[in-house]
């Protein structure tokens, strides 16, 4: 059976269960925090298209080893992520394998959003950012703001030219695209529908975010 968790729930921040199949509806702008045990498959959906799932985790046995885009980029010599490939933590252990990606397009390049960003690029005081999305979703797990690691970006359109410059363009995410991660090491995730209005990178327009946690025999 699955669970469904409101929005209020949601933007309190408040952590999830670690076992069975459950469905957590992520406002735009907002994050969340969970635990996804080996095995398990983890599903975004972008309900509504053109939103980027911005995506950190940690090794639930050891907070010190983290899903890493340098290694992954090192691992798999690619400056993206794709359908097929395993996703490794700083320790070079695999921690989740993309089984499917309905958009392909994904950033493993580009920092997440914080206040700064929009304070020193925007001049806008007190806009949510990813980086406070991650920092409310994984306090119960005593994560602090300055061990969140590089995000992997799923849905994010960042094309990269031939001169290695990349763009920063409306993603082509289409209303209920998923993206399928099978998780291959204990972690606790954390997923924020970035806040970011102020470019294309959302498409303007920040939306929510559809996450499962499923039981490999309950994936559809
Ligand atoms: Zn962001």
């Amino acid at each position: 059976m699955n669970e469904t968790v409101s929005a209020e729930d949601e933007a309190a921040g408040r952590s999830r269960p670690g076992t069975g199949p459950w469905e957590i509806l992520v406002p735009g702008g907002h994050g969340t925090a969970f635990v996804a045990k080996s095995g398990q498959l983890i599903e975004i959906v972008d309900v509504e298209g053109q939103q980027v799932a911005d995506f950190v985790a940690f090794a639930e046995r050891n907070r010190t080893e983290w899903l890493s885009t340098t290694h992954t980029r090192s691992a798999l010599l690619k400056l993206t992520v794709q359908t097929g490939d395993r996703l490794d933590s700083n320790w070079r252990h695999p921690m989740f394998e993309i089984l499917r990606d309905d958009v392909g397009r994904n950033d493993i390049i580009t920092s997440m959003c914080d206040d700064r960003r929009y304070r020193l690029d925007y001049q806008v005081e007190g806009h949510r950012s990813c980086r406070t999305n991650f920092a409310e979703a994984l306090e119960p797990w005593g994560i602090a703001e300055w061990q969140i690691p590089d995000p992997f970006n799923f849905f994010q359109n960042a094309p990269i030219h031939p001169d290695r410059t990349f763009g920063n363009e409306i993603p082509t995410g289409q209303p209920g695209d998923k993206l399928v991660l099978r998780t291959l090491l204990d972690t606790i995730v954390a997923v924020s529908a970035c806040p970011q209005d102020l470019n294309p990178c959302n498409g303007f327009n920040p939306s929510p975010l559809l996450i499962r946690v499923l039981e490999p025999a309950d994936a559809s």
